[in-house]
């Protein structure tokens, strides 16, 4: 439902139900999909098209998406539109088994590869920053990463905490679109969590979606409550309004008995971290004004944000970067020991990625949260032997508010993620779901991307920086009959630090639709092993081994 209104900001929701809006259902997974990450329950900064992650968006400007909605509208069952970072530059007659939308965002020859050259044609209106599943719309809300954000403080919890963080505190920044669902994911573990940012609107949005359970009145205020709880064994959120780059360090110099420390701010752009001395209302029009300056100014405080977090490692804590490039960032400030402590990806999620494991997730076209709690029900059935995944559904059915469409993620595996997707596309059939279901992943998995601060730092044979493994996972997509395709840089870590690759795929009920759904769905996680086999992963190859997937250099 689009309100009419001349090429500028306006409010987009998703069409619901079952009537379609084009000439069928994979077009109008597209126009849905686009439409909800902007959706202002879902997107960040919906009138600047911005759904998350500083400045990832789902269209380069309104005219581009009024262009791509009334394309979509149009498009026939065998033409593609041909998507560049945000404008619709094409139709093309393909067939029916290709993808009806491509898309490339953000992509840069190497040499260019900058943040300079980067804001240089976005400000020509050539480019814009498409995130990850933000100009690949996808984007399902914070749920999205809580699965996550969960996984991996579980991860944490029995790496150092006998399986559990009862008892424990840990500390953190950025409240935003990912960074949201840090506290909740805390608490669902039964620890306690200190959250700083420095936007009360992002506070006050989390405790309204009850991921954030309270905001303290200051830093003192905020560690009384903590180590209160921690003593009870009660898990607690607590927000904290301010800059993470000094009151991370005001905690190191109190002593303060933190246990776990992460952060979760949009380091990865320096023009989205607000430098120490600047108010948070001014920072949009300096960074605007001054984006050098202004640059230099936010790594040198991230440089001291890090410094403390190395404090806290030095101290005993466990301390890990959540994805954002604030290692990085630091160390091109000058602060040598930036990366003094590991990237979450080698230090808990590595292993996953060996078994294709990753982020799976879906939404449900109808808008009716019961398609999502039937689904729910068939994972569960599908899995019943999977007792952490039980575990999370259990909580994200109590927990978690559906933001626009209503969604759902969990991390599934090679040979488990064709199963899921068939299941549902046989309940369409038989009607048992009342419209299609899109199924899509975050760009973060296992075969999909080349990320050398994030998902490939510290490869074993030291690939890290290959970035062959996304392009062939977006042709192997394409290949396969997913619905839509994307190949994105430098979503999560920013511009020169990443290539990655998206795919969804419609599940209409259609036999055609179950034939894609067992190529995509099987193909796109076995990506991910055979890039950990051919980095030599013994887990991969175990994997590839009992699974049936075929590695050529392995049957000589
Ligand atoms: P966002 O822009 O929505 O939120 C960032 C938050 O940081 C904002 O609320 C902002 O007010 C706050 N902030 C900025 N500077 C601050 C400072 N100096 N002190 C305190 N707060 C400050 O971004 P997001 O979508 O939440 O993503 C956060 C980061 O995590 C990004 O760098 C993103 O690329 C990365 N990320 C990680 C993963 C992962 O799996 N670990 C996934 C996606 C994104």
């Amino acid at each position: 439902m689009v309100q009419q209104q001349a090429s500028g900001p306006r409010e987009v929701r998703a069409a619901r139900g079952t009537g379609l809006t084009t000439q069928g259902w994979q077009q109008e997974a597209a126009l849905r999909m686009l439409m909800n990450n902007l959706d202002p329950e879902v997107a960040e900064h919906p009138s600047k098209l911005v759904v998350y992650g500083g400045t990832g968006k789902a269209a380069r400007d309104w005219r581009s998406f009024d262009a791509m909605v009334k394309t979509l509208q149009g498009l026939k069952q065998d033409e593609t539109m041909l998507v560049q970072s945000g404008r619709p530059v094409g139709v093309m007659q393909t067939h029916e088994w290709a993808p009806r939308v491509l898309i490339a965002n953000s992509n840069l020859v190497g040499d260019w590869a900058n943040w300079e050259e980067f804001r240089r044609l976005e400000s020509l209106g050539l480019t814009m920053y498409g995130q990850m599943t933000a100009g690949s719309w996808i984007y399902i809300g914070t749920q999205g990463i809580l699965q996550g954000t969960y996984e991996t403080f579980a991860a944490v919890a029995n790496k150092r905490f006998n399986g559990t963080l009862e008892g424990t505190i840990t500390l953190t920044a950025g409240l935003g679109g990912m960074g949201g669902a840090q506290p909740l994911a805390v608490t669902m573990n039964g620890g306690v969590a200190i959250c700083i940012d420095c936007d009360p609107s992002r506070i006050s949005r989390r405790i309204e979606h009850r991921y954030l359970d309270v905001e303290a009145k200051d830093l003192s205020h905020a560690l009384e409550l903590a180590t209160a709880a921690r003593d009870k064994k009660q898990p607690l959120s607590i927000g904290v309004l301010g800059n993470a780059a000094e009151l991370v360090p005001q905690l190191l110099a109190m002593d303060a008995p933190i246990d776990i420390v992460t952060d979760q701010t949009s380091a990865h752009d320096p023009l989205a971290y607000l430098p120490v001395g600047v108010a948070f209302d001014d920072m949009a029009d300096y960074a605007a004004a001054k984006p050098a300056e202004f640059t230099q100014r936010a790594r040198e405080s991230m440089a001291a944000h890090v410094e403390a977090m190395v404090g806290f490692l030095d101290r005993g804590a466990e301390v890990f970067d959540y994805g954002n490039s604030i290692r990085g960032e630091a160390q091109l400030a000058g602060y040598d020991r930036a990366f003094a402590f590991p990237g979450f990806v080698p230090a808990y999620i590595r292993p996953l990625f060996c078994e294709g494991k990753g982020p799976f997730r879906w939404a449900a076209l109808s808008g009716d949260p019961q398609d999502i709690h039937k689904t729910d029900k068939a994972v569960l059935d599908l899995f019943p032997e999977n007792e952490s995944l039980a575990r999370w559904i259990k909580m994200a059915q109590e927990k978690v508010h559906f933001q626009g469409l209503p969604a759902r993620i969990c991390w599934l595996g090679y040979g488990e993620r064709d199963k899921a997707g068939e299941r549902f596309n046989d309940m369409v059939a038989s009607g048992e779901l009342s419209a299609p279901i899109v199924i899509g992943r975050d760009h973060l998995d296992c075969g999909s991307v080349a990320s050398p601060y994030r998902e490939t730092e510290a490869m074993l044979d030291g690939s890290d920086a290959i970035a062959d493994w996304p392009l062939l996972n977006a042709m192997v997509n394409v290949a396969s009959g997913a619905s839509w395709v994307s190949i994105h840089h430098g979503g999560g870590v920013g511009i020169g630090r990443s290539i990655h690759a998206g795919q969804v795929t419609v599940a209409d009920g259609t036999a055609l639709a179950g034939e894609k759904i067992r190529r995509v769905l099987t193909n796109d996680p076995g990506m991910g092993v055979i890039r950990h086999v051919d980095a030599g992963y013994d887990r991969a190859t175990e994997v590839a081994a009992e699974r049936g997937v075929r590695v050529p250099m392995g049957e000589l």
